[in-house]
């Protein structure tokens, strides 16, 4: 045969996921540990980490992968691997991967389109009959929200190793059960090492949950870094009292102090001293004994402290620190905290998100850099591994961590082929 007119060198045709399979897939998941919020007629999901509906959803995702023909692992903190022979199979995997535990008044995209939609990669290599040079994985990692425990991120911190096995496995929730206690009800404590052998890349696609990419009309943001949090479980401790008989010059209302505390916040971000992009949240105020007629003795409460800016959060978080003393004079009342999280900006790999940015315009869609608000288990591989992020827009202003949360089926489609695209460049390093 004349070589002039033999086919090219085969470039493999392009590839490109089951956006509907994609969308059942959620659906089948979003089903386990749902409930009907009363208020709304909404439904939601609750798969608080390592509660039974957790397990439930975790053995429902295992038994995908194994239908993916993946080769699943578990690790001694509960994170799950799903494996894909590479051809070159001893070289370090492509990860991708997320979350399936949830807030408690969650929807069904958060994390879970990360998990399944590399679930939905993998089936699509299979479809094609695609190898790749690496081993590809699929993985979801234990308490990410940090709803149930406290801190979020837990199971990629500690397979990453921020976090000692011990100290994530003595944590207790608030009901004083322990993580290990938790992963053992549920069967998850598993044989692998909780140190996780670095990955070449790990990729994770993500739910945006904020209202930016929607609001530009975009079809995807390339992530290019998370930005740093802090987070203080506040106790304030007065005393309780009659609020008939207790005049009010003789009181020490932890109540009241909570609500200063909360108002500096405001007043903090309002100041501009930190710029416009400092963000602070008490999201929980739990007043104890919590009567209308007792004035609270004690007062747990959150903060949550935000900003790309490292330099700029610590200076927000000593600001915080030393208010917490001068309420606690004020009101005559003893505030202690505890730090639950502290994590820098971190920066996502400039190769990744280059890889990202091509597959996006290759596919015409539109996507701009974005940096993440919110924490994600991507940063914690990004220790180990050059690590990116695909956000997808979300309608209802990207409202998440609620029962409206909710990207429609091309939105996940077209994040999961961007991802498909961007594993298959790296696995064939
Ligand atoms: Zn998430």
């Amino acid at each position: 045969m004349n070589p002039e007119n033999a086919p090219a060198p085969s470039s493999p045709a392009p590839l490109s996921i089951q956006g509907d399979r994609l969308y059942r897939s959620l659906a089948a998941l979003g089903e386990i540990g749902s409930y009907v919020d009363p208020h709304t007629g909404l439904t939601g999901v609750c798969r608080l980490a390592l509660t039974a509906a957790d397990g439930a959803g975790r053995r429902h995702v295992v038994a995908e992968m194994r239908a993916a023909g993946l080769e699943v692992t578990v690790d001694r903190i509960g994170n799950v691997f799903g494996r894909r022979a590479g051809r070159d199979d001893a070289l370090a995997p492509v990860m991708m991967g997320s979350h399936i535990d949830s807030v408690a008044t969650a929807g069904r995209f958060d994390g879970c389109l990360g998990v399944l939609g590399a679930i939905e990669v993998v089936r699509t290599l299979n479809d094609a009959g695609r190898t790749t040079r690496r081993p590809v994985v699929a993985a979801f990692f234990t308490e990410e929200e940090g709803a149930r425990f406290g801190t979020d991120m837990l199971g990629s911190a500690v397979a990453t190793g921020r976090i000692p096995l011990a100290d994530a496995y003595a944590i207790r929730d608030r009901h004083g059960r322990t993580v290990r206690e938790e992963l053992e009800a549920i069967a998850f404590v598993g044989e692998r090492s909780e140190l996780l052998e670095p990955p070449h890349a790990y990729l994770e696609c993500h739910v945006e949950q904020g209202p930016v990419l929607r609001a530009a009309g975009l079809d995807l943001g390339v992530v290019t870094g998370v930005q740093a949090i802090c987070w203080h479980e506040v106790t304030i401790v007065g005393k309780s009292a009659h609020a008939g008989t207790t005049p009010m010059s003789l009181r020490a209302d932890a109540g009241v102090a909570a609500a200063r505390i909360n108002l500096k916040l405001r007043e903090l971000v309002a100041s501009g001293r930190f710029g416009a992009e400092l963000r602070a949240t008490m999201g929980v105020i739990a007043p104890h004994p919590g009567l209308i007629n007792v004035v609270p003795g004690r007062v747990t409460c959150s903060v949550d402290v935000r900003n790309p800016d490292d330099a700029i959060l610590a200076r927000a978080e000593a600001e915080v620190v030393a208010f917490y003393d001068e309420v606690a004079k004020l009101e005559g009342v003893s505030i202690t905290h505890r730090r639950t999280a502290r994590t820098p900006f971190v920066p996502f790999a400039e190769r990744l998100r280059a890889l990202i940015t091509a597959a996006a315009a290759a596919r015409g869609l539109s996507h701009e850099p974005i940096v993440s608000g919110a924490g994600h288990d991507a940063q914690e591989l990004a220790r180990a591994c050059p690590a990116g992020m695909i956000f997808v827009p979300g309608e209802h202003d990207g409202i998440s961590h609620n029962p409206r949360e909710l990207s429609t089926s091309a939105q996940c489609e077209n994040g999961v082929n961007v991802l498909l695209d961007t594993l298959l460049s790296l696995a064939d390093e």
